[in-house]
């Protein structure tokens, strides 16, 4: 199994190998055996649960990077949906960041029931302490409790999209935008030319995270919508995301 993954990137059939695991009894140790057999030019990373130490192990291991996912970015739908505590999972982000640029990751979920702007705030957030972003749809799978619960309608996703590629890039910042009361993003403090001259390429529509990872329909259905493309965007594809993404009172 490793030596065709070792083949596949040797031959350039994959960028980068990502293990997303599961908690269980001993699950760090096998993350670490992996990252330790796998051939050290892979760049491979895992998603986990845990503490900044155990982190450090996994990066001394020969991980390339360590995703410590929040999911959720209010307190409220982080305890509903993970049972645990934001900030203390914050808390671990931001030391594990520290002891460790460029080489941890967060996962973030577009659709839980948070706003835009609550959204937009903690990539700022995350972004300043060096964590690279990797988002995400909600996306309702049967037989889990959250299965009745809608994705993010598409223009709003391609809004968090649109300002967590200015946020990431530099090329605006959160402290410009506005928000409608409701926390819907209204403006990113562009002009509209500006705004759609930089949009244009679609690459703000692009699969985000670390280096490599285009997950493809990983959240959603090869029939679309496409919330994160895996690929480039054709130009049709890149106008109407971002028509989407400019549409309404912004
Ligand atoms: S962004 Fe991709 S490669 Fe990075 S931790 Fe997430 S799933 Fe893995």
């Amino acid at each position: 199994m490793l030596a065709a993954l070792e083949e596949a990137y040797l031959s350039g059939k994959i960028e980068r190998c990502c293990l997303q695991v599961t908690v269980s009894p001993g699950y760090l140790q096998r993350v670490k055996a992996i990252a330790t057999g796998v051939c050290k030019q892979i760049p491979l990373g895992a998603s986990v649960v845990a503490d900044v130490g155990e982190v450090g192990a996994l990066l001394e291991a020969g991980l390339d990077r360590v995703g410590l996912s929040l999911d959720a970015v209010n307190e409220e739908i982080y305890q509903r949906v993970k049972g645990g505590d934001l900030s203390a999972a914050m808390s671990v982000l931001e030391e594990a960041a520290h002891r460790y640029p460029g080489r941890i990751v967060t996962h973030l979920v577009a659709g839980l029931g948070e706003s835009e702007e609550e959204m937009a705030r903690m990539m700022a957030r995350l972004q300043n302490w060096g964590v690279t972003i990797a988002l995400f749809a909600f996306t309702p799978i049967p037989g889990t409790t959250m299965a009745g619960e809608p994705p993010p309608p598409v223009d709003s996703y391609r809004r968090i999209q649109t300002a967590q590629y200015f946020i990431v890039r530099g090329l605006a910042s959160v402290e410009d935008f506005a928000f409608s009361r409701q926390g819907r993003i209204v403006s990113y403090g562009l002009p509209d030319y500006e705004l759609r001259q930089i949009l244009s390429d679609g690459k703000a529509f692009e699969t985000s995270g670390c280096p490599g990872c285009n997950r493809p329909y990983y959240n959603e259905p090869p029939s679309g919508p496409l919330y994160n493309y895996p690929r480039s965007l054709t130009h049709d594809e890149a106008q109407r995301a971002l028509d989407a993404a400019l549409s309404g009172p912004l």
